[in-house]
């Protein structure tokens, strides 16, 4: 059995009694008890997905948030924080009252969800982040796989979330729609090979370090990004003492 917040890792007896955790101990004898033999198995707390996919909406025939939910409780994971990327996305109150509305009725775990920064996810104009994140069921707000190009969007964005106290989870490598925005413009094309030249000779990944610089700026609270460079957004992270971690 391993739970970090105990300290435990070891070997242990697990006595469940209508349908709670009664008693942990390394030997438990209980008359009656059904024996469900673990060995070789490991015993964790209940997982966490930070970034899932449910889908549902137009999309249902990939994933519901009943499958999805279902599917998350299989895994050991007893809560799970939706992705606003559905088709319609969670940029609306209307489309994140009908999610709810979903997940209220569907959801099989611990259910939260995070809302767009932009409408439509184009990265143009901002979501009324204010109403959308005084809304149950939501946690933090991002664009998932669209990263929001426009800095002086992503400025506003970070404005705004250091004022509502609002977590956001930009992502930020570039997404299909984004690199066909640059195949759009040859020049673009050019700086963005050489910006992945740079990246091997060790220079910063341009989205994320602009997000490093408008959080240093702007003195935001909270940022998790997405990159694939998670090391060197670490390690800048550290250097800068800006509050951020990033996952790849
Ligand atoms: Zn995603």
């Amino acid at each position: 059995m391993v739970d970090p917040l105990l300290d435990l890792d070891d070997s242990l007896d697990i006595l469940i009694e209508e349908g709670r955790i009664s008693h942990i101990a390394p030997r438990i004898e209980k008359e009656g008890a059904y024996l469900l033999e673990a060995q070789g198995k490991v015993v964790v707390p209940g997982l966490i997905d930070m970034h899932v996919h449910l889908r549902d909406f137009n999309e249902s025939q990939k994933e519901t948030i009943a499958t999805g939910t279902r599917a998350a409780a299989m895994g050991g994971y007893t809560t799970v924080v939706c992705e606003p990327n559905s088709n319609p996305p969670l940029d609306t109150l209307e489309n994140l009252q009908q999610w709810i509305k979903l997940a209220q009725r569907d959801g099989y775990v611990n259910l939260h969800t995070k809302v767009c920064i932009s409408q439509g996810r184009h990265g143009e104009k901002l979501t009324h982040l204010k109403a959308l994140v005084r809304r149950p069921w939501v946690v933090a707000a991002t664009d998932d796989g669209n990263p929001v190009v426009n800095d002086n969007v992503m400025a506003r964005a970070f404005a705004k979330a250091r004022d509502y106290d609002v977590l956001l989870t930009p992502h930020c490598e570039e997404s299909p729609a984004t690199i066909q925005a640059f195949r759009a413009n040859p020049l673009k094309v050019w700086e963005m090979l050489r910006e992945m030249e740079g990246l091997v000779d060790g220079a910063d990944p341009n989205p994320a370090h602009t997000g490093l610089a408008r959080l240093e700026e702007l003195g935001v609270l909270k940022g998790i990004v997405t990159w694939r460079w998670t090391r060197r957004i670490n390690r800048k992270s550290r250097m800068s003492a800006v509050p951020m971690v990033a996952e790849s």
